[in-house]
């Protein structure tokens, strides 16, 4: 498993050009074809890839954060949503609010979540490898194999699944 995150930190970048040409055309493969292949492959690569060995997603980028995640986390902290976003949210230029800290503030020392039950929407389908709409992500896609090794893993083992596209 820590081979495989070892791998990932040196191949993710060598094969960014390669992978973008690939994602730009996953959506020309039938969804009936790609998507129940695209299930299966995140579920492989979350068998494989244990989140706790890596964390790379709540150390390298704020998680969005939504009007009802917020509400839900300071329900738990016991505190009043506005406390929680003065002291927890920043909003990006677009007006997007976000988790304020890199790291995150939620992480623990073990690589473990401290709101897990409660964590944002974002951290809970991150990096969307299972949904329908990735074949219209290329950007999204890319950026997040670059992030994480589970992305990585999807994308390397699509295109041995789909050579030809
Ligand atoms: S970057 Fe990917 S593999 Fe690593 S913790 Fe986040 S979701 Fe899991
Ligand atoms: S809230 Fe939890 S899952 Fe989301 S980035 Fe922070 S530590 Fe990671």
């Amino acid at each position: 498993m820590d081979e495989l995150i070892d791998q990932w930190k040196v191949q993710s970048k060598e094969q960014k050009d390669e992978n973008n040409r690939f994602l730009k055309n996953v959506w020309t493969i039938p969804k009936a074809e790609f998507l129940p292949k695209l299930q299966e492959t995140h579920q492989e690569a979350f068998q494989k890839i244990d989140c706790l060995s890596c964390a790379n997603c709540c150390k390298t980028t704020p998680a969005i954060i939504t009007k009802g995640d917020a509400s839900r986390i300071a329900k738990h902290m016991n505190i009043a949503p506005k406390q929680f976003i003065r002291q927890y949210v920043i909003e990006d230029i677009n007006g997007d609010m976000m988790l304020n800290g890199v790291p995150c503030r939620f992480l623990n020392e073990d690589n473990s979540c401290s709101i897990y039950d409660v964590r944002p929407e974002a951290c809970r389908r991150y990096p969307h490898t299972d949904e329908a709409e990735y074949p219209n992500r290329t950007s999204l896609n890319l950026a997040n194999t670059i992030v994480c090794p589970a992305a990585y893993y999807v994308v390397e083992r699509l295109k041995t699944q789909f050579p030809t596209i």
